[in-house]
């Protein structure tokens, strides 16, 4: 395989398909969308229905059983549609809360929850952060107690993407005092004592549904226990690399629609009797936009190749990537805005849009100081390893 060029005929059929889907389903709406700060259902289930959702996922479940390049199909895509909000709620549905239920779930929950919200019957969330613990998954404190017959669900988690319309959330809680004695349920919103607030007051994703949910006494059956008790915390852990990775494909492709977007204003805004892009200035910028841009995708697409070969031993290219992508991508979209001058200020270019929805990279899905922080005791783990099998080298 090509490393630059890793997408076979299937591949290319996907990214023209989706693309003309977008083009037709999303495209006209966008505007209106962030407008209203409104998030479609209904496109859940035009995407299921094409086949988008669950590119990854086997076909057994309603899935296509195609290869990660396919979600990275996906996720270039809609970050080129930029659409933020609806990326993201999409995202958190597939590669959130699916892929566990995928990778631990019985028989019976797959049929029940994974494959309705493939065909995008049904919506799905996940559900960790809490109003007092983000970062430090370790201080969660929604608890689980096992009544004998059932769980009793108690808590609250907060910032929850797709939280007022989602069938069911994978909810991350604590099912003993142990700092990490933690297991993972599937719970139907339906259920009593679930409740979702609506947070409105967003910097940006418009598209995006993100809620509080609030679980007061609700008696969850046995069955709705995903995996092994107490396994929790290794769960999420070993789920969030596909979830950063993903992320770090979408920051780079959003920092390349930036980067087209700046060459194109440069080509057509005239200032002091020439096109902008014919100062010197100008073009420095965009020549550094592009290298930036290429680096966030070979640092992409490299850890895209690790977790193919490692699985979540790729951590460290992985939350190199995250950190690097979603911390350049910014960047590049703050430099594309600039080149727009006002107009960048305005909502009549989309650039303002990726502009405040970027801003959300290096926040979610683990911050970039919680990524320099895997980073750096994996680092050091590995230089004393080398001085260890090279004995001369720790002397200098
Ligand atoms: C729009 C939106 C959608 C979201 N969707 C979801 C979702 O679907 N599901 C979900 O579970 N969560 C979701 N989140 C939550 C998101 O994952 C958290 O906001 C993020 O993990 C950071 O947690 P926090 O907000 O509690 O910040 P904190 O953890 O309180 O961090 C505050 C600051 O302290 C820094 N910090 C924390 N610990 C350290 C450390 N050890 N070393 C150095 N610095 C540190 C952080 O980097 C940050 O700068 C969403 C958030 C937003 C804004």
């Amino acid at each position: 395989m090509n490393p630059f060029n890793p997408f076979n005929d299937d591949h290319d059929l996907l990214r023209q398909s989706f693309r003309e889907f977008l083009q037709h389903e999303v495209m006209p709406n966008v505007e209106q969308w962030e407008s209203e700060k409104h998030c479609d259902r209904e496109m859940f289930r035009k995407m299921g229905q094409n086949g988008y959702l669950g590119v990854t996922f086997p076909e057994q479940y309603g899935g296509s059983g195609l290869d990660l390049w396919a979600a990275v199909v996906i996720a270039e895509e809609l970050a080129y549609a930029n659409i933020g909000g609806l990326a993201m709620s999409l995202y958190a549905h597939t590669y959130l809360p699916l892929p566990l239920i995928n990778a631990v779930g019985t028989e019976e929950q797959k049929l029940r929850y994974l494959a309705p919200a493939l065909c995008g019957d049904k919506v799905a969330a996940l559900a960790i952060t809490e109003p007092g613990a983000g970062s430090d998954v370790g201080g969660i404190k929604s608890m689980a107690k096992d009544m004998g017959d059932h769980y009793l669900l108690n808590g609250s988690k907060m910032f929850i993407t797709n939280g007022t319309m989602a069938d069911f959330v994978v909810a991350v809680v604590r099912t003993g005092d142990g700092p990490y004695d933690m297991s993972v349920f599937i719970v139907d919103t339906n259920l009593p004592g679930f409740k979702a607030i609506p947070i409105k007051n967003k910097l940006g994703m418009h598209t995006s549904d993100t809620a509080q949910l609030f679980f007061e006494d609700c008696k969850l059956p046995k069955s709705a226990l995903l995996g092994n008790i107490g396994n929790g915390f290794y769960y999420i852990m070993n789920n969030i690399q596909e979830e950063r990775l993903i992320a770090a494909v979408m920051g780079w492709a959003s920092a390349e629609w930036a980067l087209f977007k700046g060459m194109q204003y440069a080509k057509d805004r005239h200032a002091f009797g020439r096109a902008i892009g014919k100062f010197q200035v100008i073009r420095h910028k965009l020549a550094q936009m592009a290298i930036k841009t290429e680096a966030c995708k070979s640092m992409a697409y490299r850890a895209v190749y690790e977790y193919l070969d490692q699985g979540s031993g790729a951590i460290k290219i992985i939350s190199m990537a995250k950190a690097f992508v979603s911390e350049q991508c910014q960047d590049v979209i703050n430099e594309c805005l600039q080149i727009h001058g006002g107009w960048g200020y305005m909502e009549d270019y989309g650039i303002a849009r990726a502009w405040r929805d970027a801003r959300l990279m290096t926040v979610g899905a683990g911050t970039t100081e919680v990524m320099h922080e895997i980073i750096s005791k994996l680092i050091v783990d590995e230089v004393r390893h080398k001085h260890q099998l090279v004995p001369h080298r720790a002397a200098h």
